[in-house]
C-alpha cells in the first residue's frame, strides 16, 4: 500500500475506512510485521505504524505528506509517531510532509530492520521472532521533547508552509503529550474529515494530479529516448550557472563555456560559493557537495562543450547572437546531439531554422533561480522531433522539474501572463495606485510578493531591454506606461542598485516606500492628463486577475498551452501564485461566472486601446470541461 487513492478524497471513503482497518490490527491477537518495499507515504505509513513493527527495503521511502495536500494524516499518524520518535521530530515529519529513506528511518527507530533482498522472508523470520509479542504504540506514552526543541520544529515547518492545516497537524502531535490516545485519534480523525472537503485541499489535489499530467503529450508513447549523461551549457551567466547547479545535483555531468574567460572564472566562483554554504548551513554534507561541485568541469573551446549529449545556451537575450551560436553548434556537434535553448521569449522556430539541424532544436526555458525552481518550460517548435521531445521531458524529470509543454510565441506561457498581469499593475499604478498598495493588496491575496517587489529584485533592466527590442513592432495606438523607463533612466534598476521601486538601505530585507517615486509616478499621471484615484485592494486583485485570465484564455485558444491545468501549474510553480487557490484557472473555474465576465469587462476597457485580450466567457465554458466547479 503506497498511499490512499488521493482520487477517493473528492467523495466520502469507502468503507472499511483506514482507522478501522488500523484499529482491526491492533486488537487481533496475532502479531503483525509491515514489510515495507517502495513507498509507503500518508496511509500506507500509518498502515505500516499500526503494525508491531516494521521492516523495509534500502530503496523504501517514508513519511506523511498529507500537509502538502491541504490536510492532516488521518488514521493515526499524528497520535502513533510521536510514540515512537520524540514529539519534536514527529512534528518535523508530520508538518512538513518531508520524505524519509530506509536509512534515516533505522537510524530514528521508526522502522526496526531494513533488508537489502528478501523483503518478504526476512519479514516472516522477524515476525516469527517476535513470538506473538504485541507492540501496540497507542498503548504506550508519546516521548517527551524540551518546549524549546518542540517550538523550534513547529516554527521551521511553518516557514516551508504557512498554512492552517500545519499549524493544526503540529497542535494534534503536541496533544499526543496532553490527551488521552482515543480522544486524539478521534480529534485526529475529525480534522482531517473536515480538511479533505476543503477548498484548500480540493485546490493541492488540482495541482498534485495536474502535475502528473502535465508532461503527457499525444503520441509521445513508446518513442525512443536519446542518450543523456552529459550536458554542455554556453553562457556561463545568472543562468547558465544556476542551471548548471540544477543538473550537477541531479547527478549528470556538466561542460559549461562563455565567450568571456572571466564571467566563466566569475560562475566557477559562484558555483563554489553556492556548494560552500549549502554545507555551511549544514543542508549538504562535503562529500556530496564535492562531487556535485566535481561534476562541473569549465571548457576553454565552443567545440568542447559540443562533444555533449545535449548543448543548452544560455547567453544573452538576443536574437542575432542566439542565432549565430546555433549555427556554430550545428556544425561542431555530433549528428544526435540536442540543441536547446533557455531563451525567456523569443522565436525557438527562427532559431530552429539557424541551427542548421531543424528537429533537433528544443525550448527549456528554466527559471531564476534554476537549482530551486520547479518549472521548466519545455518549448516546441513546429519542426521538433518526438525523441527530441521525449528526451527533453526525461531531462526534466531526472532534474526533478514540473515541466509544461508549449508552442512557440513570445514569452511562452509563463512569462506572457506575467507580463500582461505586470502590465495591468502598471495601468493602475498610473491611475492611482502606489507600488506598495499593489503589491500589499496582492500579496495578501497570496502572491508570494507583489509584482514591483519582484521586478527589483530581477531587475528592471530585464524588462526594460524587452520594450526596446519590441520598440519598433509595438502598436503605437496601444497604452504605453513610461514609469518603469523612468525608473532606469535614473539609475533605478531595483535591489541592485539599491533602488528601484522601491529603496534599498543597506541591510533592509524588505524595500522601502521611496516618496521620490511616488513623484514620480505623480508626474507621469499628470503628463498623460490621467486624474489619479484611489484603489482599494479588492479593485486591484480584480483587475490583475482579469488580466492573468484573459491572457490564459488567449494561450489557450492559439494552444500555446496544452491544457488549462498546465498554466495553472506554470504560474504557481514560476510565478509565487498561491498554490491553496490551486493556480488561476482553477480560481476562476470557482469564481461567480458573471462577477468574472463584469471584471473581465472593467479591465478591458480601463486598459484602453490596444489590448489584446482573451474570452472569458469562452475560457469559463473549456474549463467546465476540465475542472470540477466549486
Ligand atoms: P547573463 O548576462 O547573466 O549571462 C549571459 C552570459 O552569456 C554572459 O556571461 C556572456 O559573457 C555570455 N555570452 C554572451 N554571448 C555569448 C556567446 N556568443 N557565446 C558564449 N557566451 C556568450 O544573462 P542571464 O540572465 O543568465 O540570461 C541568459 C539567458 O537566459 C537569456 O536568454 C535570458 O533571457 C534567459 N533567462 C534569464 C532568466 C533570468 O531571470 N535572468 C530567467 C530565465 C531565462
Amino acid at each position: 500500500m503506497a498511499g490512499s487513492d488521493i482520487s477517493e478524497f473528492d467523495k466520502p471513503i469507502a468503507s472499511p475506512e483506514l482507522p478501522e482497518v488500523i484499529a482491526a490490527i491492533t486488537a487481533s491477537r496475532l502479531s503483525f510485521v509491515a514489510a515495507i518495499h517502495g513507498s509507503a507515504l500518508g496511509g500506507g505509513f500509518e498502515l505500516a505504524l499500526g503494525c508491531d513493527a516494521r521492516v523495509a527495503t534500502m530503496d523504501a521511502k517514508l513519511g506523511l505528506p498529507e500537509v502538502t495536500l491541504g490536510i492532516i494524516p488521518g488514521a493515526g499518524g499524528t497520535q502513533h509517531l510521536p510514540r515512537l520518535i520524540p514529539v519534536a521530530q514527529a512534528i518535523e515529519i508530520a508538518a512538513t510532509g518531508r520524505r524519509l529513506s530506509a536509512a534515516e528511518a533505522l537510524d530514528l527507530g521508526i522502522v526496526d530492520a531494513v533488508f537489502a533482498d528478501n523483503l518478504q522472508d526476512n519479514a516472516v523470520t522477524f515476525a516469527v521472532n517476535l513470538a506473538g509479542r504485541k507492540r501496540v504504540l497507542r498503548d504506550g506514552d508519546a516521548i517527551a521533547s524540551s518546549d524549546d526543541e518542540i517550538a523550534a520544529a513547529s516554527a521551521a515547518a511553518l516557514r516551508r508552509r504557512n498554512r492552517p492545516n500545519v499549524e493544526q497537524a503540529i497542535a494534534m502531535v503536541k496533544h499526543a503529550l496532553d490527551m488521552d490516545v482515543g480522544s486524539a485519534l478521534k480529534m485526529e480523525r475529525e480534522i482531517f474529515q473536515s480538511l479533505r472537503t476543503s477548498s484548500e485541499a480540493a485546490a493541492l489535489r488540482h495541482l498534485f494530479f495536474a502535475e502528473r499530467q502535465a508532461p503527457r503529450v499525444e503520441g509521445l508513447k513508446g518513442v525512443s529516448r536519446l542518450p543523456l549523461h552529459t550536458v554542455g551549457v554556453v553562457g556561463a551567466g545568472t543562468m547558465g550557472s544556476s542551471i548548471a547547479i540544477a543538473i550537477a545535483d541531479a547527478g549528470l555531468s556538466v561542460v559549461t563555456f562563455d565567450q568571456s574567460p572571466a564571467a566563466l572564472q566569475k560562475a566557477n566562483d559562484r558555483i563554489a560559493a553556492h556548494y560552500s554554504a549549502l554545507v555551511d548551513k549544514g543542508h549538504l554534507d562535503e562529500a556530496s557537495a564535492g562531487s556535485r561541485r566535481a561534476r562541473i568541469r569549465p571548457a576553454s573551446t565552443l567545440a568542447e562543450v559540443a562533444q555533449t549529449d545535449l548543448v543548452l545556451e544560455a547567453i544573452i537575450e538576443d536574437i542575432d547572437a542566439k542565432a549565430e551560436l546555433l549555427a556554430q553548434l550545428g556544425e561542431l556537434a555530433d549528428e544526435g546531439t540536442i540543441l536547446a535553448t533557455n531563451t525567456s521569449y523569443l522565436d525557438v522556430d527562427v532559431l530552429d531554422g539557424a541551427s542548421g539541424r531543424s528537429g533537433q532544436v528544443v525550448g527549456l526555458h528554466f527559471f531564476n533561480p534554476a537549482y530551486r525552481m520547479k518549472l521548466l518550460e519545455i518549448v516546441r517548435p513546429a519542426a521538433l522531433s518526438d525523441p527530441v521531445l521525449a528526451t527533453a521531458l526525461e531531462f526534466a524529470k531526472k532534474l526533478g522539474k514540473i515541466p509544461i509543454v508549449t508552442r512557440v510565441g513570445e514569452g511562452f506561457v509563463g512569462n506572457r501572463i506575467y507580463a500582461a498581469y505586470r502590465r495591468q499593475c502598471e495601468f493602475m499604478l498610473e491611475e492611482g495606485a502606489l507600488p506598495q498598495q499593489i503589491d500589499e493588496a496582492l500579496e495578501a491575496f497570496g502572491m508570494a510578493m507583489g509584482p514591483f517587489a519582484v521586478g527589483d529584485m530581477s531587475g528592471l533592466d530585464i524588462a526594460m531591454h524587452m520594450r526596446r527590442r519590441t520598440a519598433a513592432t509595438r502598436d503605437t495606438s496601444a497604452r504605453y506606461v513610461e514609469i518603469p523607463d523612468r525608473l532606469c533612466e535614473a539609475g533605478r534598476l531595483g535591489r541592485k542598485t539599491g533602488a528601484g521601486y522601491y529603496r534599498y538601505p543597506a541591510g533592509a530585507r524588505k524595500g522601502l516606500p521611496d516618496p521620490i517615486v511616488d513623484s514620480l509616478i505623480a508626474k507621469a499621471s499628470a503628463e498623460k492628463g490621467i486624474e489619479r484615484r484611489a484603489f482599494s485592494a479588492e479593485e486591484i486583485v480584480r483587475r490583475a486577475m482579469a488580466a492573468i485570465v484573459g491572457e490564459a484564455d488567449a494561450i489557450l485558444e492559439e494552444g500555446i498551452a496544452q491544457r488549462p491545468s498546465d498554466i495553472d501549474i506554470a504560474l504557481v510553480n514560476g510565478f509565487g501564485f498561491p498554490a491553496h487557490l490551486g493556480g488561476p484557472l482553477f480560481w476562476a473555474a470557482r469564481q461567480d461566472a458573471v462577477a468574472l465576465a463584469a471584471a473581465s469587462q472593467e479591465m478591458i476597457a480601463m486598459s484602453g486601446p490596444g489590448l489584446k485580450h482573451g474570452d472569458v466567457g469562452r475560457l469559463l465554458s473549456r474549463l467546465q470541461q476540465h475542472y470540477p466547479l466549486g
